[in-house]
């Protein structure tokens, strides 16, 4: 017997890199555009608050239900405050939900090439679950997900990381079918040109949609995750979450994050850029003779007919480009290459140039 033993032992999530120094970072699908000027000045208001002593809110405990920040999602996508749950990430919504709505010995069902992050979530929760393959394309065939008995589904959408988007019937459909379980649509990548499963929450109780301040709000650094549903899911969320630990979500993010959610019009124009950023780099990665199936999200994941994509990945590495490349089966000749600024990809597409004509 050792202490060993008693150790919950787990093999963790392994996120992309965060290279020091001047980088063409396209690895972590962050948004290229700074976010919205109304987060810096209200981080001076904070720090000006703080400088006099007499008014610092720092000294004091956040507000639980982060009241301002729930107030203001609930202003722009019109929805009740009582069907809002907001978090420290995405990623913390998620692993919450994991444990609140699939407790069960029946399996979890998700894609076996999809975020990384299910796996390893039910494995520390020791929850059973099976990974159904995409077809070749990388779609997602809805039946899997149809008359099957399980402990829940998660699916992102679109799908990270092959950028693959369905429409909300599709999602419709699979939530209909499975009125016993939870299932979890993640939209962490839905505001670049998909139609979100929003309005699902009204008609039915089982379906939970999470969204994230990370991708299209340009705030991966402030940590900032929102989930949709019915109210009784959104109870039992937070029952869970404050016998977890009350105050995850500090007061600076719970400010900043507000005004975020608040300036829509910058939120809309600089994703838009990013769109057409997008579809540019699509033209070009084609006409070097990569291909993909469509991408409705940040990034796009993508091969090259002759060359290998882990020669491609160390290639731009030396570059001091970086992208994402996994080492696994299916996906080892792809990348995924994240839609930085204008500047960025033109940047990439002249090295990939140079890579495929040496
Ligand atoms: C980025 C991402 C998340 C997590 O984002 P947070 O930064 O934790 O909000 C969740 N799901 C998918 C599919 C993602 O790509």
């Amino acid at each position: 017997m050792s202490w060993e033993d008693n150790v919950r032992k787990v093999v963790p999530y392994v996120a992309g890199e965060q290279p020091k120094g001047q980088v063409i970072k396209l690895n972590t699908n962050e948004f290229p555009y700074p976010p919205s000027p109304m987060v810096a000045s209200r981080m001076y208001d904070l720090a000006e608050a703080e400088i006099d002593g007499a008014t610092s809110m720092l000294r004091k405990y956040p507000d639980m239900d982060a009241t301002n920040l729930v107030n203001a999602i609930s202003k722009v996508y019109d929805v009740p405050f009582e069907n809002i749950f907001v978090g420290v990430g995405s990623d913390d919504v998620l692993a919450m939900s994991f444990l609140t709505f699939f407790n069960s010995d029946k399996d979890i069902l998700f894609p076996d090439i999809t975020y990384s992050f299910y796996d390893v979530w039910a494995s520390l929760y020791r929850f059973p679950y099976k990974q159904i393959p995409l077809n070749e394309n990388f779609k997602i065939n809805k039946n899997d997900y149809l008359d099957v008995p399980n402990g829940g589904i998660i699916i992102p959408n679109p799908n990270a990381p092959t950028g693959v988007y369905e429409d909300p019937s599709f999602f419709e459909d699979i939530v209909k079918n499975n009125p016993d379980s939870v299932v979890i649509i993640d939209e962490a990548y839905i505001d670049f040109g998909g139609t979100s499963c929003l309005p699902f929450i009204k008609k039915y109780d089982n379906v939970l949609v999470v969204q994230t301040l990370s991708k299209s709000r340009a705030l991966a650094g402030l940590r900032i995750g929102v989930a949709f549903g019915n109210e009784k899911l959104i109870k039992y969320l937070k029952d869970v979450k404050f016998s977890f630990n009350s105050y995850t979500m500090n007061y600076p993010s719970i400010e900043l994050a507000t005004v975020s959610i608040l300036d829509v019009d910058y939120w809309k124009k600089t994703v838009n850029m990013l769109i057409e950023t997008r579809e540019w780099t699509k033209k070009e990665l084609k006409r070097l003779g990569f291909s993909f199936e469509d991408s409705m999200s940040n990034f796009i994941f993508t091969k090259h007919e002759s060359v290998s994509g882990d020669d491609i990945f160390k290639a731009l590495r030396e570059k001091n480009i970086f992208v994402r490349h996994w080492n696994k089966p299916r996906i080892g000749e792809y990348l995924r290459i994240s839609i930085g600024t204008d500047d960025e990809m033109k940047k990439l597409i002249e090295a990939l140039e140079e890579i495929l004509n040496a």
